[in-house]
Parts: structure tokens; C-alpha cells; sequence
């Protein structure tokens, strides 16, 4: 997978590598290698054998739901961080609690939005698609509760799993940025409105946006990455769209 020389690297799914889709669509070999070990395993234990066929009808499982839960709680935290420099939002959090939790339930709601994007749209393409954290993503995640100024939101992703097109991977992880520009949109024009006038709902669609850019970052395990293996125009517009609105937002 190009991050991890584990000995599960033979099987990927079995660790949840997010380098899956590589596995699946880029190198022929490591497939016709999975095929080759698989009926040694249909002999031996048949229920490892369709791990995800098995789980195909349900839309969601205990352990993606533990998965999501756990990233949500970490997304959260992130959220809280913002309120105050250094440690100043721990005092800001007990001086106005519900303003406090209301601002990191929308920014963990950005979290999840994203995330179910990606899983819908997997599922539409008729593909076996679930949350997991992954190692990477939840130290950097828990990282930025404490550092001051980046802020990754990113614990895991949407583990794909299924015979899938370079256009449906492109597409599937294109749902997510999508998914924040339009959020971080509609929370801006929101915004402008003398009702939601409100510092959390601008703040929102800047941290929507602020998800969406770092995302299309189009290296390693970032959405980015696939949309721009997929499609350049598509990649490099969305690209775009994302920076000029994080510009808007920032300073008008
Ligand atoms: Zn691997
Ligand atoms: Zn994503």
C-alpha cells in the first residue's frame, strides 16, 4: 500500500488500508495475488472468505458506528479548540457552554457530512463502503486539539471495497469536498442574513471550506489525491472554487 509493510499488506481490507483503491484499480498484480490466496481461505474459514458480502445488505455496522463515533468526539474536540488560543477556549467553553457546544456540533456535523457523502455515493455505485479511523489521521487530528494554528480534521475515511472505475473512485471521493463547498455556501449566505447573523454560522462555513481545500490536497490519503488521478479539470476546479471561496469568506 505504499505506507505500511505489514504482513497484512497481502490483504488490505484486513487492516483497512486507506491505500485500498490503489490495491483494487492501479496494480493488476497484488489483485491476481488476492485471487490466488483467496480459496485457500474459502477451504479453511468460508466466513472470512465474504467478510463484506456478507455485510453488503446492511448499511452501516457496530464497528463503523464505534469508528464514526470516536472521530466524531476527536472532530469535536478539534472544534472546542478553536474557541481561544493556547488553552484559553478550556475557560471560554465554561463561560458560555452553549454557545461553546453548539459551534463544535456544527463543526463536528461539517465532519460527518463529509464522511457520509463519500459513503452514499460508494453505495450508489453499488460498492461495500464504511467509516474507519485510520493511524495517520486520528494522531494528526488529536495533534491539532493542542496545536495553535493547523487544524486537521481528518481521523479516518470511507474504506471502499468492490470492483470499481477510476471514474467511480473519482466521483466517491469528490462527494465529500463537494459536500463542504455546497455546506460552506449555503452557511455564508446564511450569514448574510440579519437572523443567522452569527459569528458561529460564518465560522462554520469557513472551517466548511477550510475541510473541503484540505481535502482536495491531491497527495497521499487526501480525497485530492483520487480526483486528481480521476480527472485533472475536475480536481483543479474544485481546487479552485474551494480557494476562492475560503478568500471570500476571509476577507469580505
Ligand atoms: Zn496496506
Ligand atoms: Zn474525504
Amino acid at each position: 500500500c505504499g505506507q505500511y509493510f505489514c504482513e497484512d499488506h497481502r490483504l488490505p481490507e484486513n487492516h483497512n488500508c486507506p491505500e485500498l483503491w490503489r490495491v483494487r484499480t492501479r496494480s493488476p498484480p497484488s489483485v491476481e495475488r488476492e485471487r490466488i490466496s483467496v480459496p485457500r481461505y474459502e477451504v479453511k474459514e468460508p466466513s472470512i472468505m465474504y467478510p463484506f458480502k456478507a455485510m453488503r445488505k446492511e448499511w452501516t455496522s457496530i464497528t463503523e458506528i464505534y469508528h464514526l463515533t470516536i472521530g466524531a468526539a476527536v472532530v469535536m474536540a478539534v472544534g472546542l479548540s478553536l474557541m481561544g488560543p493556547g488553552f484559553s477556549w478550556v475557560a471560554y467553553i465554561i463561560q458560555n457552554p452553549l454557545a461553546a457546544f453548539s459551534s463544535a456540533l456544527l463543526f463536528m456535523t461539517l465532519f460527518i457530512s463529509h464522511e457520509l457523502a463519500h459513503k452514499i455515493s460508494a453505495k450508489h455505485f453499488g460498492l461495500w463502503a464504511e467509516f474507519r479511523l485510520n493511524v495517520i489521521g486520528i494522531s494528526l487530528t488529536t495533534l491539532s486539539i493542542f496545536s495553535p494554528l493547523i487544524k486537521v480534521v481528518s481521523p479516518g475515511t470511507v474504506v471502499v471495497s468492490g470492483v470499481a472505475s477510476k471514474e467511480v473512485i473519482g466521483k466517491t471521493a469528490l462527494a465529500g469536498p463537494l459536500t463542504n463547498i455546497v455546506l460552506a455556501f449555503l452557511l455564508y449566505s446564511a450569514s448574510l442574513h440579519p437572523l443567522c447573523s452569527s459569528t458561529s454560522v460564518a465560522s462554520g462555513a469557513l472551517l466548511s471550506i477550510w475541510i473541503a481545500l484540505l481535502n482536495l490536497i491531491p497527495v497521499g490519503i487526501f480525497d485530492g489525491a483520487k480526483i486528481f488521478w480521476w480527472n485533472k479539470t475536475v480536481w483543479a476546479a474544485s481546487f479552485c472554487i474551494s480557494l476562492i471561496l475560503l478568500m471570500l469568506f476571509l476577507f469580505f
